[in-house]
């Protein structure tokens, strides 16, 4: 099994080695010509992608001035299986990529909270170490959307379809639970 890392800025080496550790290929996205090579990989094409942490407004511009954002937007919506962390979170939400029903609220635990660290439930998952940085949540879900987890009343992790996102890091801790979640959401996706 092979996954796209998102690579223009941010948390994705990480990510990387969170797969690698799981024994799973990854390949990072730079630009439209990796993407393309990334899905049409005639040995081994990608079965799901990760959007990493970073800086959502950089993030942003580099996918549109690398002619990145369309492709990606389609083929999420068409049902590749996609994991966003934090900023990652964001760029899934209504007011960008637009293919998850979900409004993001960046920053959202002001300066004094910019980080922290806390071991909370994930439906399905159990307990899980969750770590925040200058994080995001989700202030409002629409239809279809699965609430995972909330922390102090306040979303940080959610599914639709083959969708998932969390508001934290996994890939900054040793747990590898999410990233099993997701990899076999890549599974079930590409049985189907
Ligand atoms: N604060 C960042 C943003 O708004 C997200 C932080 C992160 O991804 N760790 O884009």
């Amino acid at each position: 099994m092979k996954i796209g890392v998102l690579a223009l800025q941010g948390a994705f080496a990480e990510h990387q080695q969170m797969l690698h550790r799981l024994g799973v290929e990854s390949v990072q996205i730079r630009n439209l010509a990796d993407w393309n090579e990334a899905l049409s990989d005639a040995q081994q094409p990608i079965v799901g992608l990760i959007i990493p942490g970073g800086e959502s407004t950089a993030m942003m511009r580099i996918m549109k001035d690398e002619l990145l954002w369309q492709p990606l937007q389609d083929a999420i919506a068409k049902g590749l299986p996609v994991f966003g962390t934090c900023a990652g979170l964001i760029l899934l939400d209504h007011t960008h990529l637009n293919t998850m029903n979900i409004d993001a609220r960046r920053n959202a635990y002001g300066r004094q909270l910019g980080s922290f660290r806390v071991e909370s439930d994930v439906k399905g998952i159990g307990s899980v170490p969750m770590t925040f940085i200058r994080a995001p949540y989700i202030e409002e879900i629409g239809e279809n959307v699965d609430v995972l987890a909330q922390v102090d009343g306040h979303i940080v992790a959610a599914r639709q379809g083959n969708q998932l996102v969390t508001a934290f890091h996994p890939e900054l801790d040793e747990d590898t639970h999410i990233h099993q979640y997701f990899l076999s959401l890549c599974t079930q996706a590409k049985a189907v």
